[in-house]
């Protein structure tokens, strides 16, 4: 399937740990780090978005979310879109989407080839997705489609 972020930042609302600022170097400008890749980033907050960036309840009353996440309107918008790390640029929190053969919705992949489904024979399934999907990424990912394909579920 081709991915398309909605932009909703659900993905955003827990990265507090993982996208962490470390020095406030200018009025709008931040030294960060990504902890996941121990990766250090500056961001500079996207010219429009610094009036929500200077609103703090968002952060105050969601501790564990993203320092650059603020609502907008209906959505949660990052401040720094165009600074924010690769990881953040590339994510992708659907890869495939799993039904059953009647096509009655089961779960998801992330892009990361996590699964996300509560169905216990998928899950079982899935331990043996880990034991033998090709080790590259973006080989497993075809990989991974055409085997659920072949045990009779659908994937798009
Ligand atoms: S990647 Fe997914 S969860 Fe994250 S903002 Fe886009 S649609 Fe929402
Ligand atoms: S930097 Fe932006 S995209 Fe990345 S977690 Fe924070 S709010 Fe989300």
């Amino acid at each position: 399937m081709v991915f398309c972020c909605r932009q909703c930042g659900t993905c955003c609302m827990y990265l507090g740990d993982y996208i962490v600022i470390e020095q406030q170097t200018a009025p709008f400008v931040f030294a960060c780090e990504s902890v996941s890749t121990g990766t250090p980033f500056t961001a500079e907050v996207d010219e429009d978005k610094r009036e929500i960036f200077l609103d703090h309840t968002f952060p105050d009353q969601h501790p564990h979310a993203c320092r650059f996440l603020r609502p907008y309107g209906s959505l949660l918008r990052c401040t720094i879109h165009r600074d924010s790390p690769a990881q953040c640029k590339y994510y992708r929190c659907v890869a495939m989407k799993v039904a059953d053969s009647r096509g009655i919705p089961l779960g998801r992949v992330t892009g990361a080839l996590a699964l996300h489904a509560d169905d216990p024979a998928l899950r079982t399934l899935w331990e043996e997705v880990e034991r033998k999907r090709p080790k590259s990424d973006t080989e497993a990912e075809p990989w991974i489609a055409a085997f659920l394909r072949d045990k009779g579920y659908q994937v798009e």
